[in-house]
C-alpha cells in the first residue's frame, strides 16, 4: 500500500498541492484526473521522488518517509526501484533494438540473469503486441509502438507501482486506442497502477479508484462508481465537459 499523508508542495510563491492525504491501493488501477494545470502530474511525480514536497508523510509498505527532514539518496533508490514511471515513450536508447531496450534495466539494474530476462523480455513484448518488433530499433517504430515499448520496459523492471502521467497525449486517436488497449489488459491483471489522464471513458473502463484533483486540493477521492456518480457541480461539469 501506498499513502501520502499532508503532502505540500510549493514551486515559488505557487502553493501546487495542498494537504494532499490519499492512497493507492495495490493491485487496483488508481486513475488522477483534474484540470490542466490543476497538480496532476507534480503529485505523480512526488510518488517517484521526481518533485521533493516540502513536507508531508509517504508510506510505503512498511517504511515511512518524511519530506520536511528530507529522504536520503539510498531511500530515494529504493522508493525509484518500486515506483516505477512511464514517460512519453520517446526515451527509448536509440542505439539499442527494442528487445536490448527491455533487457537493460533488468540486466544492469537488477541484476537477473540474461538468459531469464531475454525469455522475459520476449513474453512482455508479446504482451504488449509486439512480438515480431523485437529486433527493430526505436527509430522505426510509430509513436504508439514506441509507446508499448516504454510500457513493456517499465513492467520488466517489476516495479509495484507503475505510474503513467498521460500516457497517450501525444498520440493520434488511432495510435492512442492500441495503447489504451494494452493498459486496460494490464490493469485486468491486478497490478498496481496509477494513472494520469483526460480520457473520460478510459478512466471509466480501467479505474478502481478516481481522485479529482483542482488547485492543488483533492475535491474527489473514491470509487469509480461514485465518481460518475457525483452530484459535486464541479466535478460532474468536468466530467460532461470531457467526454
Ligand atoms: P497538471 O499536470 O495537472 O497539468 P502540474 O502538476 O504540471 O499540473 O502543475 C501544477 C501547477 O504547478 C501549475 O500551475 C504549474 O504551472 C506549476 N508547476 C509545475 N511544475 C513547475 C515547475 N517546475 N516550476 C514552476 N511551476 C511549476
Ligand atoms: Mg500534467
Amino acid at each position: 500500500m501506498l499513502k501520502l499523508e499532508k503532502l505540500n508542495k510549493s514551486f515559488g510563491e505557487h502553493h501546487a498541492l495542498v494537504d494532499i492525504t490519499t492512497t493507492f491501493p495495490e493491485h487496483q488501477t488508481t486513475v488522477i484526473l483534474g484540470p490542466s494545470g490543476s497538480g496532476k502530474s507534480t503529485l505523480l511525480r512526488s510518488l517517484n521522488l521526481l518533485e521533493r514536497p516540502e513536507s508531508g508523510r509517504y508510506f510505503f509498505d512498511d517504511d515511512v518517509f518524511d519530506f520536511a527532514k528530507g529522504i536520503s539518496v539510498k531511500d530515494t533508490l529504493n522508493i525509484r526501484k518500486r515506483t516505477e514511471m512511464v514517460f512519453q515513450g520517446y526515451n527509448l536508447f536509440p542505439h539499442l533494438t527494442v528487445l536490448k531496450n527491455i533487457m537493460e534495466g533488468p540486466i544492469q539494474v537488477l541484476r537477473r540473469p540474461k538468459a531469464e530476462v531475454e525469455k522475459d523480455a520476449h513474453a512482455l513484448l508479446k504482451k504488449v503486441g509486439l512480438a515480431d518488433k523485437a529486433d527493430v530499433y526505436p527509430n522505426q517504430l510509430s509513436g504508439g509502438q514506441a509507446q508499448r515499448v516504454a510500457i513493456a520496459r517499465s513492467l520488466a523492471m517489476q516495479p509495484k507501482y507503475i505510474l503513467l502521467d498521460e500516457p497517450t497525449s501525444a498520440l493520434d486517436p488511432e495510435l492512442e486506442l492500441e495503447v489504451l488497449k494494452v493498459l486496460k489488459q494490464i490493469s485486468t491483471e491486478k497490478r498496481s497502477m496509477i494513472i494520469v489522464t483526460h480520457n473520460m471513458a478510459f478512466a471509466r473502463e480501467v479505474a478502481d479508484k478516481i481522485i479529482f484533483v483542482e488547485d492543488g486540493h483533492i475535491l474527489f477521492d473514491g470509487s469509480n462508481e461514485d465518481f460518475f456518480k457525483t452530484e459535486n457541480k464541479r466535478i460532474a461539469d468536468f466530467i460532461s465537459a470531457m467526454t
